[in-house]
């Protein structure tokens, strides 16, 4: 869940609130794998600019099978490293806008639509430096 300090942030920055959630959700899903005994089809995700419980900004990751396989708690204990390693995929892309290597998903149900890579990296960092 993001604050809402670090949401008026990203939107002063000039980054789309939107995409930088979407982006920064697959590529942990992405980065999943290298923690965790699975395959990026096994977490599912979803992000929301203002989730209406919270009022708030928010990721959600899930694991993709009825029940859990432990992925989501997995995920919770790596937490700082999954962050790092999500970042590192992201900074080593040497695409402009985001590829399939970096912030795409080919399974995402909304056409990767919207994405913002450079969003994506402000916000990791911002978590990190945290
Ligand atoms: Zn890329």
């Amino acid at each position: 869940m993001i604050d809402r300090g670090t949401k008026s942030e990203i939107e002063s920055e000039g980054f789309d609130l939107g995409g930088t959630l979407h982006a920064v959700e697959h590529t942990a899903i992405a980065a999943m794998p290298l923690f965790a005994l699975c395959d990026r089809g096994d977490m599912g995700g979803l992000s929301h600019t203002c989730f209406p419980d919270f009022g708030l900004p928010a990721i959600f990751l899930y694991d993709g099978y009825e029940g859990g396989v432990g992925l989501a708690k997995r995920a919770l204990e790596i937490g700082t490293e999954w962050l790092t390693a999500t970042l590192g995929i992201i900074e080593e892309c040497p695409c402009t806008g985001g590829c399939p290597s970096c912030v795409q998903d080919a399974q995402c149900g909304n056409r990767n639509e919207p994405l913002d890579k450079e969003g994506a990296k402000y916000l990791l960092r911002r978590w990190l430096a945290e």
